[in-house]
C-alpha cells in the first residue's frame, strides 16, 4: 500500500541510530517507525476498498514461516521481510510503502497526531506489560518516563497495579502522576532503590520496567527488585548490566528483555487508546522539515511525551 503520511512520532530509538549504538547496516534509509496516514493506492492483490482508509503502521513484516512468526511474535523473527524505519524506509517522509497487513485501521475517535505515539510507544508498553505477567495489586516501577513509560504507567494502573514512576525531570514526573502513578521518585535528587523500598513497605517492586538502561538506573532497579520480582528491560544505553546470581536465585527473580511489539499488540494498543484507557502524550508537533528540532529536544530531555512530525500540512 502507498500511504500518505499525516503524522510520524519521534522515538528515542532514533537517537540510538544517530549515535551509532544501533547499527542495522542499512544506509541511507528514512527513519520513522511511528507512522499514521491515509491509504492512497494499493498494489495488485490488495482490496481496492481500502483506498482512503486512515491507518497506523505495524513496522515489522516477519517471514511468516518461522516458529516465532507462526506464534505471532514476528518482532523476534530472524528473517524479517521488512522493518519500516529500521531497515526499510519509514515515516519521516510524505509517502511510505507498507505491506497491506501492516496497515491497521484507525478509529475516528483517535486523531492522527494522538495516534502517532501508539505505533511504538504504546505498543511497546503493551508488549512489555504482557511479558511481565502483571497481576492486580502488584508494585510496578516505571523507570524512565518517556513515550513508553507514560503508556506503562497507564496500563499498569488499568491492570490494577500500584505504580511508582522514576525520572529526572519534574514535569515528566508530574505527568506520570496525572496518568496514574501513585508516587514519583526523582532520580536526580533521591536515592531511588531506598525510596522504592520505603514506598513498598520494605518488600521492593514486583515488576520494574527499565526504560533507561544506564549503569545507574540498572543498579538502582536491581536493588529495588523484590522477591519473585521481574526486571524487564526495554531501554538500553552503552552500559552493561551486572547482577550477582545469588540475588536472582534466593529471591527467584527474573530478568528479561522486551523488544517492540506484535501485530496483536498494535491492535490492542489502538483499542486501548480508542476507549480512553491509555492516552498518548504529545509535547509538540513540527513540520517534517524541522525534524531535527524534535530530535534535539528529545536528546536534551526537554520533551514531555512525543514530538510528532507532520509531513503533509493538516
Ligand atoms: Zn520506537
Ligand atoms: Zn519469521
Amino acid at each position: 500500500m502507498l500511504v500518505r503520511v499525516t503524522a510520524a512520532g519521534v522515538c528515542h530509538t532514533e537517537l540510538h541510530f544517530l549515535s551509532g549504538l544501533l547499527d542495522l547496516g542499512v544506509a541511507p534509509m528514512t527513519l520513522g517507525h511511528e507512522i499514521v496516514g491515509v491509504v492512497e493506492a494499493v498494489g495488485s492483490g490488495v482490496e481496492t476498498g481500502r483506498v482512503g482508509e486512515r491507518v497506523i503502521v505495524y513496522y515489522y513484516v516477519g517471514c511468516g514461516a518461522c516458529r516465532h512468526c507462526r506464534g505471532g511474535n514476528e518482532q523476534i523473527c530472524p528473517n524479517l521481510r521488512a522493518e519500516y524505519g529500521f531497515v526499510n524506509d519509514g515515516g519521516y517522509a510524505e509517502y511510505v510503502t507498507v505491506a497491506a497487513r501492516s496497515a491497521v485501521p484507525l478509529p475516528e475517535s483517535v486523531s492522527d497526531v494522538d495516534a502517532a505515539p501508539i505505533g511504538c510507544g504504546v505498543t511497546t508498553a503493551v508488549h512489555a506489560a504482557k511479558l511481565a505477567e502483571l497481576a492486580a495489586g502488584e508494585w510496578v516501577v516505571v523507570y524512565g518516563v518517556g513515550g513508553v513509560g507514560f503508556g506503562l504507567v497507564q496500563l499498569a494502573r488499568a491492570w490494577g497495579a500500584r505504580v511508582i514512576a522514576v525520572g529526572r525531570t519534574p514535569a515528566k514526573l508530574r505527568m506520570a502522576r496525572e496518568l496514574g502513578a501513585e508516587a514519583a521518585v526523582d532520580a536526580s535528587s533521591e536515592p531511588v532503590s531506598a525510596r522504592i523500598r520505603e514506598l513498598t513497605g520494605g518488600v521492593g517492586a514486583d515488576v520494574i520496567f527499565e526504560c533507561v538502561g544506564s549503569a545507574e538506573s540498572m543498579t538502582q532497579a536491581s536493588a529495588a527488585l523484590g522477591r519473585r520480582g521481574r526486571l524487564v528491560f526495554i531501554g538500553y544505553s552503552a552500559d552493561s548490566f551486572t547482577v550477582h546470581p545469588i540475588q536472582l536465585v534466593v529471591f527467584e527473580q527474573k530478568v528479561l528483555g522486551s523488544v517492540g511489539n506484535t501485530l496483536q499488540d498494535l491492535y490492542d494498543a489502538v483499542d486501548l487508546a480508542a476507549r480512553g484507557v491509555v492516552q498518548t502524550v504529545v509535547d509538540r508537533t513540527l513540520p517534517l522539515d524541522r525534524f531535527q528540532e524534535g530530535l534535539d529536544a528529545l536528546e536534551k530531555g526537554e520533551l514531555v511525551g512525543r514530538a510528532v512530525l507532520l509531513p503533509t500540512p493538516l
